[in-house]
């Protein structure tokens, strides 16, 4: 494919101290990652809270710093570039909509500027500035724009909010966005119309998004493929039906199990979710980090780490029941 995002052994382990003369501790919230983004593609990156996906997200665009490994974006190692280099290039390629629709805009901005704001950082021009920021509004449709320009975060609904921040992180025409569970915080009502619009935008721009969820069954509408993440480990990934369809590793095939059946017949059916806790990311397992909660671990699962291996074409799990030895 036409790699747009690469991460290549990626390792963002934050150090935690516990006293004065305590060692510090290392959470391993990405540990040794590596996976690549096309150019116009759409990565659903799935995992429990605590799985490490938010850290993931924001390494890959630099909001944080790794700690080893590389990150490319357009051929360009950006893993070290300092920041001021970043804001010459790479930060208006690339943007984020946070989960939070209700601290991610500045309160006492109006709408107007929410969306003005990274025109100005960026350098477009007085002249071209309001029509874009109309034509942002029409785009997600808050409309008339009038009605909305010189309002208030705090006058808006959820669900609006959410719509300004899609359009504020779609102004520049980014090539990349990490959508960071857009719709986990908003009404059960507007979720399935704010993905339809995420979807639209990132049609209509073709943009490469990292759809960052910890529920698979909103992954749908960004479908390309799906990463599937467990402590701090991408454990599967591959084409999104494929996965879907035939989950390889045990960790996807008890998420898959844990959807719940929209026919009400089979609701009270029993389901096979894993049992127990996601392990502490300070202190995981050894070896597969999954085996304390999985049903097939042998011997060998409890002292070495699996193997990423290709189980069919494009579609690879680390588990070492795919392991010929
Ligand atoms: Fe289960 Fe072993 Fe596969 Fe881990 S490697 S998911 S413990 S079978």
């Amino acid at each position: 494919g036409d790699a747009l995002v690469v991460a290549h052994r990626l390792r963002m382990w934050y150090s935690v101290k516990k006293g004065l003369f305590s060692k510090p501790v290392y959470v391993k919230a990405v540990d040794d990652i590596s996976l690549s983004v096309d150019r116009g593609e759409t990565l659903a990156v799935v995992g429990e809270s605590g799985s490490g996906k938010t850290t993931l997200g924001r390494t890959l665009i630099r909001l944080l710093r790794p700690t080893g490994g590389e990150v490319y974006f357009d051929g360009k190692d950006i893993t070290y570039q300092p920041e001021a280099e970043l804001r010459s290039w790479f930060r208006r390629r690339v943007s984020i909509i946070f989960q939070d629709p209700y601290s991610s805009l500045h309160p006492y901005h109006s709408i107007g500027f929410i969306l003005e704001e990274p025109l100005i950082i960026h350098g477009v021009p007085k002249s071209e500035r309001i029509e874009r920021v109309y034509r942002a509004l029409e785009e997600v449709k808050l409309t008339p724009p009038d009605d909305f320009i010189n309002k208030y975060p705090h006058m808006l609904s959820g669900g609006q909010r959410q719509r300004v921040a899609i359009a504020r992180a779609m102004i520049l025409n980014p090539e990349f966005v990490v959508a960071d569970e857009p719709v986990s915080m908003l009404d059960v009502s507007v979720r399935v119309e704010i993905l339809n619009l995420l979807k639209d935008m990132q049609r209509k721009y073709n943009a490469a998004f990292l759809y960052i969820t910890h529920d698979i069954s909103t992954a749908k509408y960004f479908s390309d493929n799906i990463a599937i993440m467990y402590a701090g480990k991408l454990v599967e990934y591959g084409p999104f039906r494929s996965v879907i369809k035939e989950p390889a590793h045990p960790y996807t095939q008890a998420l898959i199990e844990a959807i719940p059946d929209p026919d009400p017949k089979n609701r009270l059916r029993p389901r096979k979710v894993a049992p127990g806790e996601p392990p502490n990311l300070a202190n995981p397992p050894p070896g597969c980090r999954f085996h304390p909660r999985c049903p097939f671990a042998m011997e060998i699962c409890r002292r070495e780490e699996p193997p990423m291996v290709e189980v069919r074409p494009g579609v690879y799990t680390a588990c070492w029941l795919y392991v010929k030895r």
